[in-house]
């Protein structure tokens, strides 16, 4: 992880206003945090100032999507009484830092890893179930189904995260919120009336893939 003191050591080399150089060491430990970035290996690239300056950084992932890294951080700002640098200087600095954000993250994050691997398997499951003669177009459809699961729970759910959401699914603060303990929650002031068709896909994947198994299980050969 990028530590805060080899930020200042990188950051030696920028001949500029102590200001700005504060400012900037400022967001960049809080982009490092690993629950916006994840370092890739041992890569890195550099930052070049207009004054020709440079500085070294580390490649990262990002697996949050730039404007929400941005929003979190001006909240942060306003509690703490910092000011920060413009708006256009984060989603820049944003851009520089991360190799990308819409990689692969298989290997990278445990919990997103896990979840991919059960999807996997059950990829695999349903190519089985059709050599023992499933209808090819219903597994086509199942594993279309799988497919998007995927990509979405990888990539897109993300953008449907908020702070404050009517969808159970994409409220955060309901989701981070510990109902036993009272200091680590906090209170929704809406109903969770609402829903979201493609979040809710991921929990239909086990049971569409058992109806399948239904479907065929008399042709599989008992060991
Ligand atoms: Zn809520
Ligand atoms: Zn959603």
């Amino acid at each position: 992880m990028l530590h805060f003191v080899d930020l200042v050591m990188l950051l030696k080399k920028v001949h500029r206003d102590r200001l700005t150089r504060a400012k900037i060491a400022h967001f960049l430990e809080f982009l490092s945090s690993p629950a916006y970035c994840q370092i890739v290996g041992f890569g890195s690239r550099v930052i070049k100032l207009s004054n020709g300056a440079e500085i070294k950084i580390p490649k990262v992932i990002r697996t949050v999507m730039a404007s929400r890294v941005i929003q979190l951080y001006d909240t942060f700002c306003e509690s703490t009484d910092f000011s920060s640098l413009r708006r256009s200087s984060l989603y820049k600095i944003v851009k520089l830092c991360a190799s990308s954000q819409k990689t692969s993250l298989q290997g990278l994050d445990n919990t997103i890893d896990d979840g991919m691997k059960g999807i996997d398997t059950l990829e695999k499951i349903v190519r089985k179930l059709n050599t023992f003669g499933l209808d090819p177009s219903l597994t086509k459809e199942v594993t279309l189904f799988l497919y998007r699961t995927s990509q979405h729970s990888k990539f897109d759910i993300k953008g449907h995260i908020s702070f404050q959401s009517d969808v159970v699914n994409h409220c955060s603060r309901y989701a981070l919120s510990d109902n036993k303990e009272k200091d680590f929650s906090g209170k929704c002031q809406h109903e969770h009336d609402n829903s979201c068709s493609v979040c809710s896909a991921v929990l239909q994947c086990e049971s569409k893939v058992t109806d399948l198994y239904k479907e065929i299980q008399d042709n599989i050969p008992s060991e």
